[in-house]
């Protein structure tokens, strides 16, 4: 039997006078109604200008921020439509509404080669519950589905799922590109494969780690998780974040790292300060000497220096997660760092989560990373091995 396979636009024959229902990942972070970093518009639009470039009309849907099933006016898709226009270079038509008459009138009057944009998918609770009727009205506005949200691969959401179900679909470019590149980190990696991860809570990545732990040469720890990895080894790492609660896993993991000969690589030291703040006067302190009152906030020049060694031996490169409180100036050296090291590096550079591609745009380096993975959680469950519905209703058998 072929492996399965995706199946992608090509497979959705003729697109001139057709409309194409596309399920985008439009959810960008906002703040006081502006969208403070378009990465997810502007790295779905080359589906849609594809799309329109083939002769199709466009009905778009996405969501935003988790609503849970209400209508929450600062959760409306006006700003995205707005920018998506932007970026589409012609009007973007946004609907109030996610299904119903209106919608149905709007779309059928759409007129060829525009762009409609539905409202807010999670304004309707039958979106997250898969509701087989709601996935019928959707699917009834469109001839074909395309879906390019791989950041909601990982959900059983009617948009998702449901629709794929009912009508000829298929992956956008996006999608396509996320699915081949982590099948490359999950397969065939060039060598040495390192992992960096960081971020706030060793619980959110753990299974990650477990994952990671299975195929990567070197796994470089920072941000406040690395503060788990130490304490669980019984340091005293004064006031920094640390979850107690996980402390087993966390020694798990490195129990088989160990087996494997995987090298994890700690902090040696880091920025610590009283309070975390934008007028912080942070310390350099080896991570045994971290003051009982502190709290580590960055890793510290020394282990950029030896982080950095590594990255540049790597064959491929995956970062998840800031190695510090890099929104707060006294604390972004050590993220800056490792960017540099990773935008720096011959080897295949992927990136992944919202606050490290936020990192990485801040720095200026993000064009300077092999691919730029908007998945957040569907790209660590991805990594991790577990089959996402959103991709399973898209594959294929071969033949
Ligand atoms: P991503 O979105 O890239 O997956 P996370 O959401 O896991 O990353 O973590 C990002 C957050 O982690 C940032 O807001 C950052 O301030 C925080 N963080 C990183 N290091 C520390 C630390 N040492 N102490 C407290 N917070 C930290
Ligand atoms: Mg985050």
């Amino acid at each position: 039997m072929a492996p399965a396979r995706l199946r992608t636009i090509e497979d959705l024959g003729d697109l001139a006078t057709k409309t194409v229902l596309v399920r985008a990942d439009l959810n960008v972070p906002l703040e006081d109604g502006r969208i403070t970093d378009d990465l997810r518009i502007t790295a779905t639009a080359p589906t849609l200008q594809e799309l329109l470039d083939a002769g199709a009309t466009l009905v778009v849907c996405s969501h935003l921020g988790r609503p849970n099933g209400k209508r929450v006016d600062a959760l409306r898709l006006d700003p995205v439509a707005a920018r998506l226009s932007e970026v589409l270079g012609q009007p973007v038509r946004k609907l109030d509404e996610v299904t119903g008459t209106e919608v149905q009138r709007a779309v059928m009057s759409a007129s060829a080669g525009s762009v409609t944009l539905l409202e807010n998918l999670r304004f309707d609770p039958r979106e997250e519950a898969n509701d087989p009727e709601f996935s019928s009205d959707l699917a009834s506005l469109a001839d074909l589905y395309v879906d390019d949200a791989f950041g909601a691969a990982h959900r059983t959401h009617a948009s998702v799922v449901g629709v794929a179900l009912r009508l000829p679909s298929a992956a956008g470019r996006l999608m396509q590109r996320e699915v081949e590149v982590l099948s490359r980190l999950r397969g065939a990696p060039d060598l040495p494969f390192v992992a960096i991860l960081g971020g706030a809570k060793v619980s959110d990545k753990l299974g990650t780690i477990t994952a990671l732990v299975e195929r990567v040469d070197a796994l470089l720890i920072g941000g406040a998780m690395a503060f788990s990895f130490l304490a669980a080894e019984g340091v005293a790492v004064g006031r920094s974040l640390v979850e107690p609660d996980r402390f087993d896993e966390v020694r798990a993991a490195r129990r088989a790292a160990n087996a494997r000969g995987v090298r994890i690589q700690l902090p040696e030291d880091v920025l610590a300060a009283p309070e975390p703040g934008a007028d912080a006067r942070p310390n350099v302190f080896g991570v045994e000497e971290i003051p009982a009152g502190q709290m580590g906030l960055d890793i510290g020049p020394a282990t950029v220096r030896a982080f950095a060694g590594t990255i540049s031996s790597a064959g491929t490169i995956l970062w998840n997660g800031p190695m510090g409180m890099f929104e707060l100036e006294p604390f972004e050296a050590g993220t800056r760092g490792i960017a540099e090291a990773v935008a720096r590096s011959p080897g295949f550079t992927v990136v992944g989560g919202g606050d490290s591609l936020a990192a990485l745009r801040r720095f200026g380096l993000a064009g300077r990373i092999d691919h730029l993975s908007t998945g957040g959680g569907a790209s660590l469950e991805f990594l991790e091995g577990r089959e996402l519905p959103g991709i399973a209703v898209l594959m294929e058998e071969g033949t």
